[in-house]
């Protein structure tokens, strides 16, 4: 894992430098902002690396393939930002194949991988922490996206042993943790994630997925969790593309 180093200079109140789980209008629903608004907004939250992770294909009104295979012709810095170009691919079925072919992935400068409803169809925690493992296989994947979602059960153990012998970085996601949130029993599970990194020492990343400008780079709900549960900081991690 020699592109990942720990950060132990996170405070409460600020935007986190690094942020690679956001979305743009290309996602097709949650913002109007395009690439520009947000890494604008990154700028002004003296942020140093946006990382652009629009959903899949198989997500409803999102981009389509020819979207993702032309991020590479994009600007590497805007605004003073580093800008780093990715995708939220879905994960389809049991074998952990992804909506974003192996052609492509490979033009991207990096890949999070997540359960999605309706498009991937929840099996047991066992055929779910499969599903992630055999995702994991193609080396531009590096983020396994908001694994703390009991309507997706899986082995934190397995997920988290297999991660970090891959170098893929389970997330703690911050939109899970709102209270309004959608996904199921997200703080919970987040805490089952989190004490699995540290039995395995499994680096951690804190992520937005924001959707639009507003969130990014703020990991407040994220930071609460884990100075609630005493979650050392020397796992908290950043991965540099
Ligand atoms: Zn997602
Ligand atoms: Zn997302």
């Amino acid at each position: 894992m020699d592109n990942i180093t720990s950060t132990t200079n996170i405070t409460e109140k600020s935007y986190q430098k690094i942020d690679l789980h956001t979305h743009t209008c290309a996602s097709g629903h949650g913002t109007k902002d395009s690439i520009t608004d947000l890494a604008r907004e990154a700028a002004k939250r003296s942020m140093e690396i946006l990382g652009i992770s629009d959903h899949g294909p198989a997500s409803a009104g999102s981009a389509g393939l020819s979207y993702f295979r032309s991020l590479f012709l994009c600007e590497r810095s805007r605004f003073g930002v580093a800008l780093r170009y990715g995708a939220e691919a879905n994960i389809l079925d049991a074998q952990g194949n992804l909506d974003i072919p192996d052609d492509i992935l490979e033009k991207l400068d990096y890949c999070i991988i997540s359960m999605h409803r309706p498009i991937y169809v929840s099996g047991s925690a066992a055929e779910n922490t499969k599903a992630y493992i055999r995702a994991m296989r193609h080396p531009k994947v590096k983020i396994i996206g908001h694994c703390d979602d009991s309507r997706f059960p899986v082995d934190y153990t397995e997920l988290v042993r297999c991660a970090l012998s891959l170098g893929v970085l389970p997330e703690l996601n911050n939109v899970s943790l709102l209270q309004n949130s959608y996904r199921v029993n997200c703080r919970e599970n987040a805490i089952l994630l989190l004490r699995a990194c540290e039995v395995s020492s499994c680096p951690i990343l804190l992520s937005s997925d924001s959707h639009g400008r507003e969130h990014i780079g703020d990991m407040t709900e994220a930071k609460k969790l884990i100075e609630e549960i005493r979650f050392p900081k020397s796992l908290l991690s950043r991965l540099r593309l």
